[in-house]
């Protein structure tokens, strides 16, 4: 399997080389050349778990990998898990739930990132090369990458995040990894400045080259890929094709749906779920994809205006013609808006937005008519679920532990439910952390002492 760009500049790049490259050099992401039809598996792969179903679809993505490398990395990566079916099927009233945050920082990004980790640290080790991976977040990403790469001799991961003002646990979610290459670095200025910082590195084609500067955002087709398995594995646990609602920021979770579905799963329709930063629901309503100013939200995980994971999706929709794709994504940068002719038609996608009340209504609704705690982002596709009771059966992606947000969760439930033992434990752990002002030259300077430290 090779893989191209969705902007046409790329092409015949194999699986390993994706996983490096992340970002396409002409700016597009990494997509196949081709999609497998896979529907004369599906028989038998019903009877598959989590892991082993994805070690029956993953070679096909993967095929410059030695299967038996392969296994062992999924099984590595899963291991990781705290329980043994890796994600799990509950049921919610009369609704169900993929609780996929079964992981080591208790997010769906865990499914995706403990396999990135693995393929990242076997495909350096083969090269005999060092990485160093440099990431801004607001909160739930930058755990997730740390976990996935903590304590590996080729990779140092610095990530930025605005000192003072992401939640106090998830700050300890990332200080108190103290492995020697990870790098928690508190930035006095906001989730911009840090993002910003990161991006004007980049640029620096010098300084990336010279440090082997990498990225673990959800561009990586990697990611991508990883997500396809669970709702794949779901699928096949229904006698009838399965919609799914997903909570949606970037469009990468819900981007690996639609693909296992075009793979020949029995999916019928995915629900996109979005908050009060509705992007995306308006393009699904009016054709319009329009940018505009980002709100804060229960749901921290999707305050995001620009979902980085579209393109893909416009790649399929336009038939594969990466010159539309291109025009597109030229229009959107240069004006911050561009446009369909008339509103997506594929048969596959509904999209609604709802709102801060509406997340906690569902949150407290959902507890009283099941006992079941959700987090604010699973509510957000719960309350979705509601307005399209006409789907069945439905499957709601949950994707995060509620006890990730005990504020919201506790106030919309009205009762103290929100607890997770391995965070109540984090308060008491050794943390390390540095503080640099916002400013490119600083950081910069911080990599290279550390790089040479080495
Ligand atoms: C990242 C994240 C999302 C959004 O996923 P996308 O792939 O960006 O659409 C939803 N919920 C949680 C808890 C997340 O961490």
């Amino acid at each position: 399997m090779k893989y191209c760009s969705t902007r046409g500049g790329v092409n015949g790049v194999a699986f390993k080389d994706a996983v490096i490259m992340g970002l396409a050099d002409d700016g597009g992401l990494l997509v196949p050349e081709s999609l497998p039809d896979l529907s004369r598996e599906m028989p038998g792969w019903r009877k598959l778990g989590f892991t082993d179903l994805a070690k029956a679809l993953l070679p096909y993505f993967a095929d410059d990998i030695p299967e038996t490398d392969l296994h062992r990395l999924i099984d590595q990566a899963y291991a990781t898990f705290d329980i043994p079916e890796v994600v799990r099927i509950a049921p919610a009233g009369d609704l169900n739930v993929l609780e996929l945050f079964h992981g080591p920082t208790l997010a769906f990004k865990d499914v995706a990132l403990q396999l990135l980790g693995q393929l990242f640290d076997y495909v350096l080790a083969e090269r005999g090369d060092h990485l160093n991976i440099i990431g801004a977040t607001s909160g739930d990403t930058g755990s997730a990458a740390i976990a996935g790469v903590r304590g590996r001799d080729n990779i140092d991961i610095f990530i930025l995040f605005p000192n003072g003002r992401v939640s106090a646990l998830q700050e300890l979610q990332m200080t108190t990894v103290t492995d020697e290459n990870v790098h928690c670095l508190a930035v006095d200025g906001s989730f911009d400045d840090c993002q910003n910082i990161v991006k004007t590195i980049f640029a620096d084609l010098e300084f990336k080259h010279r440090y082997n500067l990498g990225a673990v955002n959800s561009v990586n087709w990697a990611r991508v890929l990883a997500q396809i398995v669970y709702y794949a594995y779901a699928s096949l646990q229904f006698d009838e094709p399965v919609n799914f609602c997903v909570p949606t920021g970037n469009f990468g979770n819900v981007f690996a749906g639609y693909l296992a579905k075009q793979l020949g799963f029995p999916i019928g329709k995915l629900v996109v779920a979005t908050n009060e930063n509705d992007i995306l629901a308006r393009f699904f309503a009016t054709g319009e994809y329009a940018r505009g100013d980002v709100r804060f939200t229960h749901t921290p995980a999707m305050d995001i205006q620009v979902a980085s994971n579209f393109e893909r999706y416009l790649y399929y929709y336009f038939g594969c013609d990466a010159g539309r794709v291109a025009a597109f994504m030229e229009d959107f940068r240069t004006t911050g808006t561009a446009s369909l002719d008339a509103p997506p038609n594929d048969g596959v996608i509904e999209s609604t937005a709802v709102t801060n009340d509406e997340t906690a209504s569902a949150i407290g609704d959902v507890y009283r008519q099941s006992g079941y705690v959700a987090d604010p982002h699973t509510a957000v596709g719960m309350a979705a679920a509601r307005r399209f009771d006409h789907l069945s059966p439905v499957v709601c992606i949950a994707t995060a532990e509620p006890a990730k947000f005990p504020e919201v969760v506790n106030s919309a439930v009205g009762e103290d439910v929100a607890h997770h033992p391995r965070l109540d434990a984090l308060k008491g752990l050794p943390s390390r952390r540095d503080e640099l002002p916002a400013d490119v030259g600083a950081v910069k300077a911080f990599v290279q002492q550390r790089v040479r430290d080495e």
